[in-house]
């Protein structure tokens, strides 16, 4: 997955937790659902009912590039 920058990265993880409906960046599918439907505590992982791809959003944050 390539995102163009880094603001772009955080646009993304931020449209996730605030439950925006949010494209997948990999194939351009028009939503990503939660990963563990039924566990609600974990809402910060996020799979592509399209293409199968899974958003692991802390991950993400952690690998962010510094500013
Ligand atoms: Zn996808």
């Amino acid at each position: 997955m390539e995102f163009k920058n880094r603001d772009e990265e955080v646009a993304f993880l931020k449209k996730l937790w605030t439950k925006v409906p949010t494209p997948c960046p990999e194939c351009g599918f028009e939503y990503l659902e939660h990963l563990h439907k039924k566990a609600k505590k974990s809402d910060t992982e996020w799979k592509c009912p399209n293409c199968g791809k899974v958003f692991r959003t802390i991950n993400m944050l952690m690998e962010l590039p510094e500013e």
